[in-house]
């Protein structure tokens, strides 16, 4: 008996011993990650990966663990932690003026005194940049897809506002986490409209960035769209893209479809307010076209570059807006895309303006 309880309290010391050496680590890891700690991730393919949370996932792993029994079972442990304290990195997203949070508010007629893009991660290396409603009353958005050999900005804005330093911080952030990569930005466009282009002399003649002009013909040469073609591929290392032609709206308007996160990029063909149609035949195919196109890719969500629809149905703000504080979602559907298609062709090339829930068909 005497022999049982003996036992049975040597185990209990080994299972306190044990826990106060967890209790240990996790403290000294708490107080080593007291700002957020990624470790790169690369694939057995050579390819990287989304960063590692080491504060998350390892104080998990910690306390789930079974003990370790062995004394170069803990060195190993403790060897490990520290390879991989070594291995931290800042977090690519947790910078600057990035923006955590769900609405797209872009700060009304004043901004509060500090006009600002708004800058959020979407997706993995897929940025969101609002220009501020104080800056400019289209207010439109613009998109950054990184991939491991460069980056594409769609888009510079519509002007009176510095671009050039919130895109350069948010690549900055991105080379720190991985690499050094990537090391050649391509500006390219939506479309050729002010609004969108207003900002390309910060970039023209910078080392490292090749701008994609504003015209219809300098768009289908870089992006090697062949004869009469309406789609390529683009590929942005790791990161394929399909470019697809469509006119209408404007003739060098193009739609950006990342293959590896599903969002359709529209401009201003597509986006949730007022839908201005200047080539009423070229518009019509275009949108066919992208319905086929959605059908066969999959397509999680459309990305437009305003919103000027108010979260009533049928309902916009009036052209000139700045402040809109129950502006829409960003986000458009596929079915939303194929509503589109539908009111477009039943038109028959005549086009009247037609309001639907979240989009109003404009021609002009
Ligand atoms: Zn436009
Ligand atoms: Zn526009």
């Amino acid at each position: 008996m005497t022999e049982y309880r003996g036992a049975r309290g040597t185990a209990r010391v080994a299972t306190l011993r044990v826990a106060v050496l967890r209790c240990t680590l996790i403290a000294a890891m708490s107080r080593v990650l007291a700002r957020p700690c990624f470790i790169p991730q690369v694939s057995s393919r050579g390819r990287l990966l989304q960063p590692v949370d080491v504060h998350r996932h390892w104080t998990h792993v910690l306390i789930r663990m079974p003990a370790p029994r062995s004394a170069s079972t803990r060195l190993t442990l403790v060897l490990s932690l520290c390879l991989a304290l070594a291995g931290c990195r800042k977090a690519p997203v947790r910078v600057g003026a990035i923006d955590g949070g769900s609405s797209w508010y872009a700060g009304g007629a004043t901004c509060g005194g500090r006009p600002a893009f708004r800058i959020r991660e979407y997706r993995a290396g897929l940025f969101i940049l609002r220009q501020p409603a104080c800056t400019n009353y289209e207010k439109p958005f613009l998109y950054l897809l990184i991939g491991e050999a460069r980056a594409l900005l769609l888009d510079t804005g519509a002007g009176g506002i510095d671009v050039a330093a919130p895109i350069d911080s948010v690549l900055a952030a991105w080379r720190a986490a991985h690499g050094g990569t990537p090391r050649a930005l391509i500006v390219a466009h939506s479309h050729g409209h002010g609004d969108h282009v207003a900002g390309d002399s910060q970039f023209r003649g910078r080392p490292g960035v090749t701008l994609v002009e504003r015209d219809s013909a300098s768009v289908r040469t870089f992006f090697g769209f062949a004869g009469s073609a309406d789609r390529v591929t683009y590929d942005l290392g790791g990161r394929v893209l399909d470019v697809l032609a469509i006119p209408g709206h404007e003739p060098a308007g193009i739609a950006v479809h990342d293959r590896a996160t599903g969002v359709l990029l529209t401009g201003d063909t597509f986006y949730p307010g007022r839908i201005y149609v200047r080539d009423t035949a070229a518009y019509a195919s275009s949108i066919a076209r992208l319905v086929a196109f959605t059908a066969a890719r999959p397509t999680i969500v459309l990305l437009g570059t305003h919103i000027e629809q108010a979260r009533t149905p049928y309902t916009d703000y009036a052209v000139g807006t700045q402040d809109q504080p129950d502006e829409d979602r960003l986000e458009l559907s596929r079915a939303e895309l194929v509503s589109l298609d539908s009111a477009v062709q039943a038109m028959r090339g005549r086009f009247t303006r037609t309001r639907l829930r979240r989009f109003t068909i404009w021609p002009q």
